[in-house]
């Protein structure tokens, strides 16, 4: 079992393909949706979380090649600084997908690693370093 996390853009011929319940139903994969815009008619972008066997995974992304949607994967990883932070909450409402929070307790920032999709815009808008993008 491996767990991947990727881009899906779609354009106006593709964006309305059932690209997600192909995914599950002919390769038997595991699909977290993180973020999804799409226009109609006009394309979109879906990032997704994927788990499943390596072999079913390499071939459902070969199925996606088939079927022109682009795939970027998300090899990247957010590192937080636990030290450098201030918990000034900037980063906060920059996070698409909620992935940062400040615990309304003890005011101490709080990040979801899983829910990240790795964007960069806390790390741009961080004033002291403390977020940074690995790789
Ligand atoms: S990189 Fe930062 S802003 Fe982007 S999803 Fe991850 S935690 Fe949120
Ligand atoms: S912007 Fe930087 S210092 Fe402020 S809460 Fe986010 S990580 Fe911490």
């Amino acid at each position: 079992m491996i767990k991947k996390k990727a881009v899906l853009l779609f354009d106006s011929s593709t964006v309305e393909k059932p690209i997600t319940y192909q995914l599950i139903k002919k390769y038997d994969l595991w699909i977290n949706i993180l973020q999804a815009k799409f226009e109609p008619g006009s394309g979109g972008k879906l990032v997704i979380e994927i788990r499943g066997d390596k072999k079913q995974i390499d071939e459902a992304f070969t199925y996606l090649e088939e079927q022109k949607i682009k795939v970027d994967f998300l090899d990247k990883e957010v590192s937080l600084n636990s030290t450098k932070c201030n918990h000034c909450g900037a980063c906060v409402s920059l996070c698409p997908v909620g992935a940062l929070q400040i615990n309304r307790q003890t005011y101490h920032l709080e990040f979801n690693y899983q829910d990240c999709v790795v964007c960069g815009y806390c790390a741009d808008a961080c004033p002291v370093q403390a977020i940074e993008i690995v790789f």
